[in-house]
């Protein structure tokens, strides 16, 4: 079994940061400590001066979904392969199901092209349809380690959206059961009401997109979810969450967990009125400097859990200039960019990077049951981790971007690459260029709740 040192980092977990040397073998990980001493056959790297990280985990991506005409840009492979240049050594992805589809048959064939990622995937089941049969399925698929679970409160005409009874009872069951109830949530009155305004589908300026999606639905759904969360005791996972007014109220229940986005603390509605402003049109809109800064408030102040991807990309072609903004394609890739420009950031304000680490990884591990494995650099763990040194930070990285996409919405800002990444144990990216990485493995939570 190859086995592997990392002397003299700064590891820098959840609970503080410590200079140490970690040891792996295969996979895993079999000790961290001062000193380790090692047998001749180890190959070593020295991370003098530099900074260890947990592999990122992702808990938001879509990598090839269905839209109206195609897919989502990125498949598994090349998603993956982007996602680990940035760190994100873990994915979680969702299933789409199709009508006449059962959840299973649904996790069946997202699982197969799940298959040809090179980092570690873990799926959410989608629950776009409210039927017996598909509720009878819930159970079972958490005892299967499936236990997450995402509805949404809009996308009626899509067929997508559950009502919040509907989504109550749903609750009621991922609760009694151990599991996770991931939601979209924006009220579909108020956006059907604000919408209504452009019946006419002649408006094609993607400011649009934002007005006819106002702030308000977020705090409408939120505290439907926030009683919902109460009355059936179960963990509800707001997705992106993007406002000042959604984050306080979602403050006010304990059993809600917040997530939000790379593009909601990094962009703001501005970036509508630039020539590639279609571009940046994704769901929930991007938002005001106001929320903007409430967002990184609630994360210095412990009310953000979580900061996922979203990543849903377009290439330039894809989002067709002068067509009614209901037609652009919804979604911005972020997958690869999300830890280095939050990491660079976190340096700029000088915010704790222990907080990074719960916000890119083990808050995420925790909440999905991944936490035996992953988000933490401990024996028994998955050697996954980033090496970092500390004085990378450019604002000139979008040339290195390993990527099939001929568009991303960051650049410019400061980033910070990891020089190495180990996935598992193996190396996937040495000196900012990803290897050939073996494939990844589909996980399952070992921790239901
Ligand atoms: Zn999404």
């Amino acid at each position: 079994m190859s086995s592997l040192l990392i002397q003299n980092g700064l590891v820098i977990q959840a609970d503080g940061q410590r200079q140490e040397d970690i040891l792996i073998q295969g996979e895993t990980i079999v000790a961290v400590g001062q000193e380790l001493g090692v047998s001749g056959q180890t190959k070593i790297i020295d991370a003098s001066g530099k900074w260890i990280f947990p592999g990122v985990i992702d808990p938001h991506t879509h990598m090839g979904i269905p839209i109206k005409s195609g897919t989502s840009a990125d498949d598994f492979a090349s998603g993956s392969r982007s996602a680990l240049h940035g760190g994100v050594t873990t994915i979680l992805d969702f299933t789409v199901l199709e009508t006449g589809q059962s959840l299973f048959e649904s996790l069946e064939v997202r699982k197969k092209l799940a298959e040809k990622a090179l980092c570690d995937v873990g799926l959410h089941i989608n629950i776009t349809r409210f039927e017996p049969e598909i509720l009878a399925e819930i159970p079972h698929l958490i005892s299967m380690g499936f236990n997450s679970f995402k509805v949404f409160t809009t996308y009626k005409e899509a067929g997508m959206m559950l009502t919040y009874r509907e989504i109550e009872t749903v609750a009621e069951i991922i609760g009694s059961h151990g599991g996770v109830l991931m939601v979209h949530a924006e009220d579909d009155g108020v956006i059907t009401a604000a919408s209504g305004v452009y019946a006419d589908r002649i408006k094609t300026h993607p400011e649009y997109h934002a007005k006819s999606r106002p702030a308000e639905a977020e705090l409408r759904a939120i505290e439907q979810l926030g009683e919902i969360s109460k009355r059936t005791d179960c963990t509800i996972y707001i997705v992106h969450l993007n406002t000042a007014a959604g984050l306080v109220k979602a403050a006010e229940y304990p059993l809600l967990k917040v997530e939000t986005c790379p593009h909601y603390l990094l962009l703001t509605e501005a970036m509508y009125k630039q020539a590639d402003g279609r571009m940046f049109v994704s769901s929930p809109p991007l938002r005001t400097a106001a929320d903007q800064e409430a967002l990184w408030q609630g994360i210095q102040d412990g009310l953000v859990h979580t900061i996922g991807s979203d990543h849903c990309p377009f290439c330039l072609g894809d989002k067709a200039q002068n067509i009614p903004f209901q037609d652009i394609p919804n979604g911005m890739g972020g997958v690869e960019t999300l830890f280095p420009t939050l990491l660079a950031q976190f340096v700029e304000r000088g915010l704790d990077l222990s907080l990074l680490v719960k916000l890119t990884s083990s808050n995420a591990a925790k909440i999905f049951g991944l936490n035996l494995f992953k988000g933490i650099l401990s024996l028994g763990a998955n050697a996954d981790l980033l090496i970092i040194d500390p004085d990378s930070i450019t604002r000139n990285w979008e040339s290195g971007l390993d990527t099939i996409l001929d568009w991303n919405a960051y650049t410019g800002l400061p980033a910070m690459f990891p020089e190495t990444v180990i996935c598992r144990g193996e190396i996937v990216v040495s000196t900012e260029q990803v290897q050939t990485p073996s494939k990844g493995k589909l996980l399952r939570s070992t921790s239901a709740g």
